[in-house]
């Protein structure tokens, strides 16, 4: 199936450029000028239906008409393992925290732990194709670490640029993968910078999500697979956590051209979560402006972006899909963390756990309420991070290695649970 990608248009001024022949838009600049691929859905839709989808590949390839590359055939099927991750049920949870429904769907295991692989096997595939030899990109890891998987399963050079702090799991995955990292004395912003310097000077392939357009098609797959997961089956609200505000105008997409598709015919509505003290998407909602935040921060690493280059994409999914925006305290995350892993049995990552208290937030605010039915992503593992996800859950009990100090333990327990 070919794919059915028309046109590039400027988010801003609307103007229209063949695809191929810009990245951002030469008028509004590389900050404001952010392309969207536009598709010919209409088209799309005679051959992607849910009858033939009801035998295609369970990957991200399956879309092949709304991605703006056809599938890769490398050697290996390395890059066509990527998507279609499983939606699990989790009642406890949602129990626990007091809506109707929580399904969860798990890109904690995508072939590099994240949601990210869905973008960099686009990335990867179009820099494969054009003949690239070396890609790069910023990124606060999981980007970075998803290229450098894909990058290493098409034999591409990956050049990476982190800010200080990134967390050790992940720059372990970047190294393991054969990855050049750049660790950048400076901000996410800094990074960002010299990685497009670096592009420019080195004619590498430039894998920023917010300059290459192409990249969040790969994301948007995520919605294309809840449509078509819950198809008979609908959720009233999508969670996702909001960095650069990429992944949830993905995901909007994609459950719109599936809309337009008539693979579905219901809307769902969107329910960002930020961290509070890194919001500015949250509030440009309310003031339809970017005002960059000072002095907060939070441990959620994969959300820790105090300039999203995407924050007008994102505003404009929210309010199209009537949604709204939240902020939860890395207190809230943690205890997400440790809710999500004990009742639903997925280890989340800080910025994957967030989804999660961001529903645990909106219930306080009455933005949901026990008849909600909501889907949440999980965007990250959460071995990615072990030093943030020890500081939210339980330590080991240290016994002596005789039975009788375990029967202690389990008696004093029992004590203490008969108390309450
Ligand atoms: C990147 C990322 C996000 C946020 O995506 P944006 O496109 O930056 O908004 C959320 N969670 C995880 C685990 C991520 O890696
Ligand atoms: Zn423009």
């Amino acid at each position: 199936m070919p794919s059915c990608m028309t046109k590039l248009q400027c988010v801003a001024c609307h103007t229209t450029y063949d695809t191929g022949k810009a990245t951002t838009c030469p008028t509004c600049g590389p900050d404001e000028g952010i392309l969207e691929v536009i598709f010919d859905t209409h088209r799309a839709a005679t051959t992607l239906t849910r009858e033939s989808l009801k035998t295609r590949e369970p990957s991200v390839w399956r879309y092949a008409e709304l991605l703006p590359i056809d599938p890769p055939n490398l050697p290996n099927n390395g890059l066509r393992t990527i998507g279609w991750t499983p939606i699990i049920g989790a009642p406890a949870l949602a129990t626990a925290l007091g809506v109707k429904r929580i399904r969860l769907k798990d890109d904690g295991r995508s072939a590099s732990g994240s949601f990210k692989d869905r973008a960099s096997v686009v990335g990867v595939a179009m820099a494969s194709a054009a003949g690239a030899t070396s890609i790069a990109c910023a990124s606060t890891g999981n980007a970075a670490t998803s290229m450098a998987h894909c990058a290493a399963v098409a034999g591409i050079q990956a050049n990476i640029f982190v800010a200080r702090g990134a967390p050790e799991g992940k720059l372990a995955q970047m190294l393991a993968y054969g990855a050049r990292v750049f660790e950048v004395d400076g901000s996410y912003d800094d990074a960002y910078k010299l990685s497009r310097q670096s592009c420019a000077e080195f004619g590498w392939y430039d894998r920023n999500c917010a300059v290459n357009p192409y990249l969040v098609e790969g994301k948007k797959t995520a919605g294309l697979e809840i449509a078509e997961q819950c198809a008979d089956d609908p959720p009233d609200w999508v969670a996702v956590s909001v960095g650069d505000g990429c992944t949830i105008a993905g995901i909007a997409k994609g459950l719109r051209q599936m809309r337009e598709c008539g693979v579905i015919d219901w809307k769902t509505r969107i329910l960002g979560v930020q961290a509070e003290g890194v919001a500015p998407i949250m509030h440009a909602i309310d003031s339809n402006r970017l005002d960059i935040p000072t002095g907060g921060t939070t441990y959620a690493d994969s959300i820790n972006v105090p300039v999203p280059r995407n924050w007008r994409k994102a505003v404009n999914a929210v309010r199209e899909s009537d949604g709204v925006i939240v902020g939860v305290t890395d207190d809230e995350i943690r205890n997400a963390t440790a809710t999500t892993g004990r009742l639903a049995g997925i280890f989340a990552e800080p910025a994957a756990a967030a989804a999660v208290a961001g529903i645990a937030k909106a219930c306080q605010q009455g933005i949901l309420d026990d008849k909600a039915n909501v889907v949440a992503m999980i965007t990250g593992n959460g071995l990615k991070d072990i030093r943030g996800a020890l500081s939210a859950i339980g330590k080991p009990i240290r016994v002596a290695p005789d039975l009788s100090t375990v029967r202690n333990t389990i008696d004093a327990a029992k004590r203490t649970e008969a108390r309450k």
